[in-house]
């Protein structure tokens, strides 16, 4: 049998914000957003790298992974202040 967790949690908050980015070495803009369950999660804008509760989420094995990352990052942004 197996299990498959599947998440639709509507993220609370949103924004962007300056924060220290431990790949980039100083502090970047990053996406960050609130999940209820989960906490924090964020993007950085200027490498790609993605960080969940203070810790950095697995990369995944693709080309041009950095720069989908930041683009995706921005797309949610964009897209959750529109239906504010
Ligand atoms: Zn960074």
């Amino acid at each position: 049998m197996t299990l498959c967790h599947i998440k639709f949690a509507r993220p609370d908050i949103v924004k962007l914000d300056r924060q220290y980015c431990i790949h980039c070495e100083k502090r970047q803009f990053f996406v960050v957003w609130f999940e209820e369950w989960y906490g924090w999660y964020g993007t950085c804008l200027k490498c790609g790298e993605k960080f969940g509760c203070d810790e950095w989420l697995p990369r995944p094995f693709a080309p041009r992974w950095r720069q989908q990352n930041i683009e995706a990052a921005k797309k949610f942004y964009r897209r959750h202040k529109a239906n504010d």
